[in-house]
C-alpha cells in the first residue's frame, strides 16, 4: 500500500503516521525529517536545504524529488510506505507518475487555522530520534526529555511565530492545489483531525483498509 499524507503543517500527519508505524507496518517517509538529518550531518543537501527551511520555505522541487527517489527504492519501501510532507506541489506529484510510483490513497488531513496554529506553537520534537510531542496535548513524562530515547525535546526553528505564517502561506499557494490533483484521480480520503485522536486512528485505518 503506497499511501499519500497530504496536509498543512501542524495538522497531526507525522504524529499519526508514527502512531500506526505497527499497524500498517510500512515505513513512514518524512521529507522534512529527512531534510532535518542533511542539515544535522552538515551534507552538501543540508547545507543548500538549511536557509529555505529556516525561513519556511519549500526546498527546491529538485532536491527532495531526488531525496525521495533514493529513499523509496531501499528494501524496506518493497511493500509499500507513507509519504509524509511529499508531494508538497504539483511537479513533485507528477515526479511520481514520471518515475512509475503508484500511488494508492492520498489521506487528506484536515483542521482549523486557529487548531493547526495552536499545535505548531506547542509542539517540540526530539532533537535525537524526531519524536513528536506537544507542550499540553501530548506532553512527555519529564519536562524537556523525551520518553522514548531520553533525548532533549526542541522547539524547530520553523515553528516560531513568524515561521509559521510563511508556512501557512506557502502550503496554500503551493500544496493546496494537490487535494483536487487528488480527488480528480479518485483516491483523496479526507481526515478530520479536530477528533479525538483514537478516533483519528481509526478512520485512517478504515480509509486504507
Ligand atoms: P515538515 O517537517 O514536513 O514540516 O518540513 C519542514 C521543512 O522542510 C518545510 O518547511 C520545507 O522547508 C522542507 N520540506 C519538507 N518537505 C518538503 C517538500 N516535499 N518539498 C519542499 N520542501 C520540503
Amino acid at each position: 500500500m503506497n499511501l499519500i499524507f497530504l496536509g498543512p503543517p501542524g495538522v497531526g500527519k507525522g504524529t499519526v503516521a508514527k502512531l500506526l508505524l505497527k499497524d500498517l507496518a510500512i515505513p513512514q517517509i518524512s521529507t522534512g525529517d529527512l531534510l532535518r538529518e542533511a542539515v544535522k550531518e552538515n551534507s552538501p543537501l543540508g547545507k543548500e536545504a538549511k536557509s529555505y527551511m529556516d525561513s519556511g520555505k519549500l526546498v527546491p522541487d529538485n532536491l527532495v524529488i531526488d531525496l525521495i527517489k533514493k529513499r523509496i527504492s531501499n528494501e524496506d519501501c518493497k511493500k509499500g510506505f507513507i509519504l509524509d510532507g511529499f508531494p508538497r506541489t504539483i511537479p513533485q506529484a507528477e515526479s511520481l507518475e514520471i518515475n512509475n510510483i503508484k500511488i494508492d490513497k492520498v489521506l487528506n488531513f484536515i483542521a482549523s487555522k486557529k487548531t493547526i496554529i495552536e499545535r505548531l506553537s506547542g509542539r517540540r520534537i526530539c532533537k535525537n530520534c524526531n519524536a513528536i510531542y506537544h507542550i499540553k496535548n501530548i506532553p512527555p513524562k519529564k519536562e524537556g526529555v523525551c520518553d522514548k530515547c531520553g533525548g532533549k525535546l526542541i522547539q524547530r526553528d520553523d515553528d516560531k511565530p513568524e515561521a509559521i505564517e510563511r508556512r501557512l502561506e506557502v502550503y496554500k499557494k503551493q500544496t493546496e492545489p494537490l487535494i483536487e490533483y487528488y480527488k480528480k484521480k479518485g483516491i483523496l480520503v479526507d481526515i478530520d483531525t479536530e477528533r479525538p485522536l483514537p478516533n483519528i486512528l481509526n478512520d485512517v485505518l478504515n480509509a486504507v483498509k
